[in-house]
């Protein structure tokens, strides 16, 4: 029997069987837990379908987070499955590729921060107030961030900004949403791992390599190991864990070569 048994979870971001979400399912699926998966487009369907046979789901259901009335539909369309769940999982983020290659200063616009940190940071607090009425108590929201949250990594530029604000925005949910009912808010930080959302970022091929090298473990993570500790967060083996960002890197944040001595 695995530890998110009778637990029931929605998971958002899938557009690849490389999305970290994708991994994210499988593992919660090999845990038990019954899952359901959104997809931004129509155009993303036929891959999130595979993904939910995988997960033995049938359940698919379109969520475009940066509209409220999207979002609506998407409880809506769960309700017709579920009256309640346990788990909400969001990972999702969007900038603009011109905001991902080049000088901070010079390449950030209004526009493309107020995009980054609608999609990125806002859209985890809109899924969690619209999923709140359907949300056993206990139960566990998870979002996926990254270290250009806490240092300035080249071009991650304003995705590092949003992820800063997507990190803030997990201890406030789990101020807010704790004492009542008792659910918990945490995030994964993951190392570099090749995606479409990470081939938007200019020279990724580089950062992939450069983590090897300057982490503790010598290799890149995988989208199984940060869904298996994902999993771990959202299930009661975590329940005194909230508010917490939890580094799936290979060591590489707590890292130093030092001098070659
Ligand atoms: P991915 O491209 O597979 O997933 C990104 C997802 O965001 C896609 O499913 C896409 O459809 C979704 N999305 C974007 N805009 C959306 C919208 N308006 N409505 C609904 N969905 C939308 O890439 P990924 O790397 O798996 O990204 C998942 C999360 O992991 C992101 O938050 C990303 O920043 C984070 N992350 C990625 C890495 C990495 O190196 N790949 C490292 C750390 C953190």
């Amino acid at each position: 029997m695995g530890f998110l048994t009778n637990k029931k979870a929605l998971i958002v971001g899938v557009a690849s069987n490389r999305s970290i979400a994708w991994g994210i399912a499988e593992a919660m699926a090999k845990q038990g837990c019954e899952i359901a998966l959104s997809y931004q487009t129509q155009k993303l369907k036929k891959r999130v379908d595979k993904c939910a046979a995988l997960c033995n789901s049938n359940i698919v259901i379109e969520c475009d987070v940066g509209s409220d009335l999207s979002i609506e539909k998407t409880f809506t369309k769960l309700k017709s499955h579920w009256d309640n769940f346990d788990i909400l999982v969001h990972s999702v983020a969007f900038a603009s590729h011109e905001a991902l290659d080049g000088n901070y200063i010079e390449v950030t616009t209004r526009d493309n921060f107020a995009t980054a940190h609608d999609i990125s940071s806002y859209s985890f607090t809109a899924l969690a107030k619209a999923a709140n009425p359907m949300l056993n108590d206990n139960g566990a929201l998870l979002t996926v961030s990254y270290l250009g949250a806490i240092r300035a990594i080249p071009n991650y530029n304003v995705m590092g900004v949003a992820k800063a604000s997507l990190e803030a925005n997990v201890r406030y949910m789990a101020a807010a949403l704790g004492p009542r009912r008792g659910i918990r808010v945490n995030a994964v930080s993951a190392g570099p791992i090749k995606t479409l959302a990470a081939s938007g970022i200019k020279n990724f091929g580089k950062l992939l390599d450069y983590a090897v090298n300057n982490s503790a473990l010598k290799r890149n993570v995988t989208t199984e190991e940060v869904g298996n500790v994902a999993a771990f967060l959202c299930s009661d083996l975590a329940s005194g864990i909230t508010g917490e960002i939890t580094y799936v890197d290979s060591g590489y944040s707590v890292y130093d070569q030092g001098p070659n001595l």
